[in-house]
């Protein structure tokens, strides 16, 4: 039987923060936009984000937040769709916010107050959205034709808004990615990010027991430091100051962890000796973290529970060091299971960074996480969704 064909000006492949933007500028400027997306449900992923409240932007945008083989190439988006205009679009809908560390701009009450106002502005655009629509395929011609399940539609531009690898129904993973190859496009390597780091067998063994201890530390790879809390699993570590070192971190690296960011600890034991000599190096320590990870560090290094005034000058230096620097070697992620983000994507030097139109195929945009632009934890992915979405909605 043949289909019947249905032509928009643009066709949107993902209900997400990126798609639903994009939509709703190109409705304002009077196009004629469809949105098609295999789950049953728009923005899904923004309803889980947050943890259930959205952690819709960050006060205090900067480029430096992002991770891209081009760090410049998100800058113009951000700058004609910055947080302040996220801001302005909640004051809107009435959406309040609250100020949580780091700048991170939260909703107040749930994150579907964020999905429910999309909705509201793609209706106010017409933008005509399409949900199960079960597998797709593409090809260009003279214009761009989808077909999906049942339909298949005709359109002048094509906006890849699929988001990254993970959690997506499994039927349509990696559906972005294979677009961009499909058209010749280049596809930076992707990999989890903001991900749990996993324990090796040797330090699972030794560190496993600690779980749910968590600790405010600095946590740093490749000249990237976050201080926040890491939290220790069974699996391995967690935490945000984890999450976030976890981005830049690549399969063999070793990542330093400062577990007492706040002291100079190498003054601090020395003062105690002078002024608890008969104390245990072990309850010292237990003075400022959890003494079962005080335990596990001393042991795992040998070093011998005694008064501290035992320990000449220079080895209370060593003793600083494997707290000041403690050396965590992964054997690897949790993978997409649990990353909150993919990093990697769609080479940005194929896309225009005003339009996000690819330079190669006229009239296919990438927007969003499919692309290779990757935000710090604390609300930097979301905007990035909205911007990028925002700028290719003035072009399609
Ligand atoms: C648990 C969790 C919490 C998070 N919390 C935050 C947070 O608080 N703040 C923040 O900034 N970021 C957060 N993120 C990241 C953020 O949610 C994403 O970066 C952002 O949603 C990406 O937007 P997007 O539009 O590119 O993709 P998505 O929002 O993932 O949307 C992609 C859409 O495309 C659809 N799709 C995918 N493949 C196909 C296909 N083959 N056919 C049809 N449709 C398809 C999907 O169903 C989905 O609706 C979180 C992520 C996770 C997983």
């Amino acid at each position: 039987m043949e289909l019947s064909i249905t032509h928009y000006n643009a066709i949107i492949i993902g209900a997400g923060a990126s798609g639903l933007m994009c939509a709703i500028e190109a409705g304002k400027r009077h196009k004629n936009v469809l949105i098609l997306d295999h789950a049953n449900k728009a923005g899904q992923k923004i309803l889980l984000s947050g943890g259930g409240q959205c952690n819709v932007t960050n006060l205090s945008l900067s480029e430096n937040e992002f991770l891209s083989q081009n760090r410049h190439f998100p800058i113009s988006a951000l700058k004609r769709f910055s947080q302040h205009d996220t801001i302005s679009l909640l004051q809107k809908h009435g959406i309040t916010t609250c100020e949580r560390e780091h700048g991170r701009l939260f909703c107040e009450k749930s994150a579907q107050d964020i999905v429910n106002m999309l909705l509201k502005e793609c209706k106010e655009s017409n933008v005509a959205i399409k949900k199960s629509c079960g597998s797709l395929k593409v090809e260009k011609r003279e214009l761009f034709r989808v077909w999906s399940k049942n339909e298949s539609y005709t359109c002048n531009s094509l906006v890849i808004a699929t988001g990254g690898m993970s959690f997506q129904i499994k039927s349509g993973l990696g559906f972005g990615y294979n677009i961009a190859r499909q058209f010749n496009i280049n596809v930076v390597r992707i990999k989890a990010g903001l991900v749990p780091l996993t324990y090796g067998n040797d330090d699972s063994k030794i560190f496993s027991e600690l779980s749910g201890i968590a600790i405010d530390a600095v946590a740093s790879s490749k000249k990237q430091y976050f201080r926040e809390n890491i939290l220790f699993t069974h699996r391995g570590l967690s935490g945000p100051a984890i999450l976030q070192v976890s981005s830049y971190w690549e399969q063999g690296d070793t990542i330093e962890i400062d577990l007492m960011p706040n002291i100079d600890l190498c003054d601090y034991l020395k003062q105690r000796k002078l002024k608890r000599p008969k104390a245990s190096i072990i309850s010292i320590l237990a003075e400022l973290a959890p003494k079962r990870l005080v335990e596990k560090i001393c042991l795992n290094n040998l070093v011998v529970n005694k008064p501290i005034n035992q320990f000449p000058d220079k080895e209370i230096i060593k003793i600083a060091g494997l707290f000041k620097n403690w050396s965590f070697k992964p054997n690897g992620t949790e993978g997409y299971r649990t990353a909150e983000v993919t990093v990697g994507g769609v080479d940005t030097n194929e896309l225009s960074s005003k339009t996000m139109e690819s330079k190669k195929v006229e009239g296919l945009y990438f927007i969003g996480e499919v692309v290779d632009v990757t935000g710090n934890l604390g609300g930097y992915n979301l905007q990035w969704a909205w911007s990028s979405g925002y700028c290719a909605g003035q072009f399609v």
